[in-house]
């Protein structure tokens, strides 16, 4: 089952996080999304609609639009298809932290068996965003990347290189490609048009509850904290001192 993963990080019973149901989908066009991450380490997570479920990659540094780039993207657990469109914050927990919507979407296969490309961690598949454009291809890495780490717990369940989580994401060469930094020249939501913080600061933000407590850390009690602060009633909180 696809949302096994996701399901087993999550204790429902707990939370009014949606369980997620796996639909089926027939065609090939499917939704795509990438949400920029500040939990204990800024990342973005790369997200593929296919067979019900958000296939998931956490990209630390952000895609690239040069082909000679390849980015490291750690494979993580599926996601339910409501969470591609969410923005907001995660006020504790597993991947507690704020998410931007920082682009969206379709995607489409370059291949005829998405399936069988995943397997032999070779797919090829072309973008319809607002930023990232054109092909691009997921290429798993069978040695050690330099800069992983074994366990070291980044980007939601990622637990380092030599265990087929660890890919490459890369741009082909077309017209969508180029030397243009996408993540600084385009940093802002495609959702709100806001930063970071704009999402921190919304009157409501929109909250994702995890049930999964996260692990302990200086770094981790300080976003809690900031976070807690942020997704209190703007009302409640003390005004910002001017001068
Ligand atoms: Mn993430």
């Amino acid at each position: 089952m696809p949302l096994d993963e996701y399901r087993k990080k999550r204790d429902f019973s707990k939370t009014p996080e949606p369980a997620g149901k796996a639909a089926k989908s027939k065609t090939h066009e499917g939704f795509f999304c990438v949400q920029k991450h500040l939990a204990s380490h800024l990342h973005y997570d790369f997200r593929l609609e296919h067979n019900g479920v958000l296939l998931s990659w956490a990209v630390p540094k952000g895609p690239s639009l040069d082909p000679s780039v390849k980015r490291l993207a750690m494979h993580v657990e599926d996601h339910p298809i409501e969470y591609g469109e969410f923005e907001g914050v995660i006020p504790e927990g597993y991947g507690a932290g704020i998410v931007m919507l920082w682009d969206r979407g379709t995607w489409t296969p370059e291949v005829a068996d998405v399936d069988a490309a995943l397997a032999k961690g070779d797919l090829k598949f072309t973008l319809n965003g607002y930023k990232l454009k054109g092909s691009w291809v997921l290429v798993r890495t069978s040695g050690r990347y330099p800069g992983a780490r074994r366990g070291s717990g980044r980007g939601e369940g990622a637990t380092g290189s030599g265990d087929g989580r660890s890919w490459l994401l890369i741009k082909h060469r077309d017209e969508w490609s180029g030397d243009l930094d996408i993540t600084e020249f385009s940093p802002k939501s495609i959702k709100s048009d806001g930063d970071l913080e704009d999402i921190l600061a919304a009157d409501t933000p929109e909250v994702w509850r995890s049930g999964k407590p996260a692990k302990g850390g200086a770094a981790g009690a300080m976003l809690t904290a900031i976070i807690d602060r942020a997704a209190q009633p703007k009302a409640k909180r003390k005004p910002k001192r001017t001068r």
